[in-house]
């Protein structure tokens, strides 16, 4: 029997990782940074690419990066704060 990932939709295998993916999520870029962003999986990318990484301007290092979403327990309490301050789309 082959066991596979494929039946899941991307957004129910990242629930169950712990992701709280398709609105307001933090991340972190290759460099350690974290902040907030808007992260809607399933419109372009498919699979567990989206779950991955994403290639996005991370606003804290002025920079491009790959970055991936965090689990919140993972973060510091000043980790969290730290990302909720910053977005990479101005706040209204
Ligand atoms: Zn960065």
């Amino acid at each position: 029997m082959v066991i596979t990932m494929e039946p899941l939709p991307p957004l129910v295998a990242a629930r169950l990782l712990g992701y709280k993916l398709g609105g307001n999520v933090i991340v972190r870029c290759r460099q350690g940074h974290v902040y907030s962003t808007i992260w809607i999986p399933g419109v372009k990318l498919k699979g567990l690419d989206l779950v991955v990484a994403r290639f996005q301007y991370c606003p804290v290092g002025k920079h491009w990066s790959l970055v991936v979403p965090v689990r919140e327990k993972d973060l510091t309490e000043g980790e969290r704060q730290f990302a909720r301050q910053h977005h990479d789309l101005p706040i209204p």
